[in-house]
């Protein structure tokens, strides 16, 4: 495919070419009906075989029992910053591992319905890393929840086990969703913007374990109760049918190669390539703790502002773009979500040589 570039983009990102191909027919003409994807009633037949398998796929691979509920909201993950402890918190304690940008948004959101315990963070060192295994505190007696965010989209760390807690687990997934297999049964309640690992922006999949439902607050807008959306299958109000059908194919695609343990495989080969790429250079290091690195989002520098635009810059005319880190961060970063390629890999670490050589 000569069309294409390498996108190293943190999100919307890189999304698996096949089925980009068949959105394209989709959009004109989806599954012989004579009308795209997007022109079609979210109440429609159609639909709702795409809604209801988009929720199963993602509970097959996930390895989510029927104790759980699968929903596609709008508003983003930022939404279910608040959304989350306005309905469950109602002024009792929830516990915060705080240890990115987003996590930390999180926090302050919970902050207006209830006490916050932070339990970790790594703030004061730039979020360079995440609490290894058995690092974490007890949470409090009668702590409502434990918050933490699985992969840091920003400062490129990534937690490699789930944390051990009594408490109910909540995790903010958006960047690492669907990389790897999980043990679904150990969290009360995952979210995750579709963006990066699962489809284009304009959904967000929570998934809750139906026994929170009758502790949400009962008094909120009905926009904002999961139990509204529970019992509406996600269609209170019109939901972002185009989002959940690229969801509904990519997870159909995850399944048709491997499912999530290929996934993790592929992500782990194409990370360690990166990082050893930065390892053996003079030029270049990683930002992160070593064993706090995310295997979705590898974030380096130069050392040199300068030097560091000079790169991605340099990279965009050669064909890669979405290297430039986050722009509250600066530096460099490279997003390898499931549909990277591995050409893509092999362009960037031949890249990075040659930067070497010349400007070593
Ligand atoms: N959490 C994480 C881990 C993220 O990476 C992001 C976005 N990059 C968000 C939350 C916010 O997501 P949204 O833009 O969907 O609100």
């Amino acid at each position: 495919m000569t069309d294409r570039i390498h996108n190293f983009s943190a999100g919307p990102g890189v999304l698996p070419e096949p089925v980009l191909r068949e959105a394209q027919e989709a959009l004109w003409n989806f599954g012989g009906s004579g009308m795209g994807i997007v022109e079609c009633s979210h109440r429609s037949a159609l639909f709702d075989e795409v809604i209801h398998s988009a929720r199963e796929r993602i509970k097959r691979l996930m390895g989510l029992s029927d104790d759980y509920e699968v929903l596609f909201l709008h508003g983003g993950a930022r939404t279910q910053f608040f959304m989350l402890p306005m309905n469950l918190l109602r002024g009792g304690r929830a516990s915060y591992v705080d240890t990115g940008t987003w996590s930390y948004g999180a926090m302050e959101q919970a902050r207006r319905y209830g006490a916050v315990d932070v339990l970790f963070s790594s703030r004061q060192t730039g979020y360079d890393r995440i609490p290894g295994p058995g690092e974490l505190p007890k949470a409090p007696d009668g702590t409502v929840y434990l918050h933490y965010t699985s992969n840091n989209t920003v400062a490129g760390t990534g937690f490699h086990h789930i944390p051990q807690t009594s408490a109910p687990l909540v995790c903010d997934m958006s960047s690492d969703i669907l990389s790897r297999p999980i043990d679904g049964s150990k969290f009360q309640f995952i979210y995750a913007g579709a963006q990066k690992n699962m489809g284009p922006s304009g959904t967000t999949v929570v998934i809750l374990r139906r026994d929170w439902l009758d502790r949400c607050d009962p008094d909120l807008p009905e926009m904002l109760r999961y139990g509204i959306h529970v019992a509406k299958g996600s269609m209170y109000n019109t939901p972002c049918t185009f989002a959940i059908y690229m969801i509904e194919r990519v997870t159909a695609w995850l399944e048709a190669n491997g499912g999530l343990v290929a996934m993790e495989a592929k992500n782990r080969a194409q990370a360690d390539a990166i990082y050893a790429a930065i390892d053996r250079s003079e030029r270049f290091r990683g930002k992160a703790d070593i064993a706090s690195r995310s295997t979705m989002n590898i974030t380096f520098t130069t050392g040199d502002e300068a030097l560091d635009t000079a790169f991605w810059q340099g990279a965009a005319e050669c064909g890669m773009v979405g290297l430039k880190g986050h722009r509250s961060v600066g530096g460099l970063r490279a997003s390898v979500y499931n549909a990277q390629t591995d050409g893509a890999v092999t362009a960037l670490s031949d890249y990075m040589k040659e930067f070497e050589a010349n400007h070593g």
